[in-house]
This record gives structure tokens, sequence and C-alpha cells, in this order.
């Protein structure tokens, strides 16, 4: 059983309408919704996970669509982008893709030799497509007009901003067992030798960066991989070893998770492979159903009349 930090299992972000988010991301990006339920703590809203074909951690972007939220602002304490990879190659297709689209986006960059093709989701969340140097091997979600020569792998990297690197950067090496790859200015990227996939964070220090606002296209939590709960829990060991507060083990249905807030300010949560998205439904029909944790299914009725009908 590998012990270490498997790299990114999910990122978690806020949007201000279900529907829109919905449409950006299946039908635009091309993810599948591997599953639809609502959040724990606020079951009026939905809470939707995107991901590839079997909801592999790694590859699942998960939101809450809170309706008419106010716009939040990326800055400091926050990831402020998140990188998927796609095919070499494939960056021409995409630019073709998001045009048709009406989606903006800005010409390449090349950070670390891998090219870069970034753009804002409805709600200004900042989304790259990566080419990466070494081949992405995961399969993915294909659709029609979403062939294997250009679909999202799933993720690459994120981008934490921060007011200094420091502190976060020893969560990363001391604690989850990264290691810095390299720095291109003020970007230092670390990696996870664990995994091939999903095992790069970006370090951003801006020194003046105005502090993030958590709202609409903003991102509200990175979690890391781990294989199971046993596991989880040597983490929470180490975690507090270092002085910091970190939450009891809480049952999330798909997966189990600790969440602590680093010291640069970003909220962080490490959750388990175990028992993944099939647990409440089989791999062909992920996503199709509104699923509940058990707590609210007597309510299934009036939840359902307050969320929002996707087309
Ligand atoms: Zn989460």
């Amino acid at each position: 059983m590998n012990e270490q930090i498997q790299g990114l299992h999910h990122i978690t972000a806020i949007a201000a309408d279900a529907q829109r988010n919905f449409d950006f991301y299946t039908k635009v990006l091309g993810l599948r919704l591997v599953k639809k339920t609502v959040n724990f703590d606020d079951p009026g809203t939905y809470h939707f996970y995107y991901g590839n074909e079997n909801g592999t951690p790694g590859t699942i972007l998960t939101f809450f669509p809170w309706e008419g939220i106010g716009q939040g602002r990326p800055g400091t304490g926050m990831a402020t982008d998140i990188a998927y990879s796609v095919p070499a190659n494939s960056l021409d297709a995409w630019k073709e893709r998001l045009t048709r689209f009406n989606v903006s986006f800005a010409e390449p960059t090349v950070r670390f030799g891998e090219s870069y093709l970034s753009f804002t989701d409805p709600d200004g969340l900042s989304i790259s497509l990566v080419a990466p140097v070494k081949e992405d091997t995961r399969a993915p979600w294909v659709s029609e007009d979403i062939t294997a020569a250009m679909a999202i792998r799933g993720f690459h990297s994120t981008t934490l901003s921060l007011r200094s690197t420091e502190a976060t950067a020893a969560v990363l090496t001391d604690i989850f067992g990264y290691r810095l790859l390299a720095k291109e200015g003020n970007r230092h990227r670390y990696v996870t030798d664990a995994v091939n996939e999903a095992g790069v964070i970006d370090l951003l220090e801006l020194p003046d960066g105005k502090p993030g606002y958590n709202a609409a296209g903003t991102n509200h939590h990175v979690a890391f991989r781990v294989s199971d709960d046993t596991i989880l829990m040597k983490f929470r060991d180490k975690v507090l070893s270092k002085g910091l507060q970190i939450t009891p083990k809480i049952d999330r249905d798909y997966f189990f998770s600790l969440y602590f807030r680093e010291p640069g300010g970003v909220l962080f949560e490490i959750a388990t492979d175990n028992p993944g998205f099939t647990v409440d439904e089989p791999l062909d029909q992920l996503g199709a159903g509104l699923r509940l944790p058990k707590q609210y299914e007597p309510m299934r009725a009036e939840i359902e009349k307050v969320l929002p009908i996707l087309k």
C-alpha cells in the first residue's frame, strides 16, 4: 500500500449559477458529471463533481453553485489557477473550440517548458490547459465532439498564491513529501514522485498580493489524495505534530476527509480513495440522478423543489 500523498484528489470552487456551470464543464470542456448531490452543510445547494469516466481522484473538480452569490476575488491565501493536462499538439484544437463557444483566452505561454492555454470559466475562475512534457496516460472521458486526441486527462497542477511561500512549502515538503523541482521568477514548482499525474503544485509568491475573497469564481479548497482512511489518520498525526490544527475525520460519503488551513491561508483537505463514486450508483450511471446523503433522503421532495432544474 502506498502510504504517501498521491498528488491531488479534488479541488472545490464556487459558482453562481448551476445550469451555466454544468453547461461549461460538461459541454465546453467535455468533463463527465460524475456526481450530482447537495452541499452536506446546506442541502438547498447542489454539489457537482466533474471528472473522468471513473471519477478517478486527481481528475475531480467540484462546485457549490450558490444561486446569485456575489463575485469573489482571487488573491493570496487561495488556489488561483487550475491546470488540466491535455494531449500534446491539442492546444490549437482547444483554441478553435473555445472560440466557437465564445470563451476568450490568452495566447499560450510557456512555464517550465510546458505550454499553457489559459481562460476563465463563466464565473471568472482561472483554468489552464497544459500540454505536459511527459505524456499523461490517464484514460479520458470522450464524447462525439471531444475525442481522445484532445480530451482533458485530469489535473496537471494548481497554483497557490501566497504572500510568502516558505511556510506553505514546508507543509508540502515536510508533511506531504513533495520536493522543489524548479523556480521561474516568483513561481516555485513542487512535485511529488509518488504519482505520475496530478503531482504538481506551483507556489506563486506575491509579497504585496491582496488577500482573496471567497465567493463566485474562486476556489474554496484543495484536497490531496491518500489511499485509505488508515493512512489518512497517519497524516492527521503528522499535521498535528507540526503544531497545526486539523479537523477530525469527516465522512463525505464518497471519501473520508480531514481539513486544515495551511499557514499561508489556503484551506487544505486530505481525502481518501475509498469508497469512491460508485458507492451509490453504478459506473455507467454516474451523475445521472440526484444522490442524497442518508440524513437528507427523507427530505428528498422538499430538496428537489428548491434545487434548480438542470436542462
Ligand atoms: Zn473537498
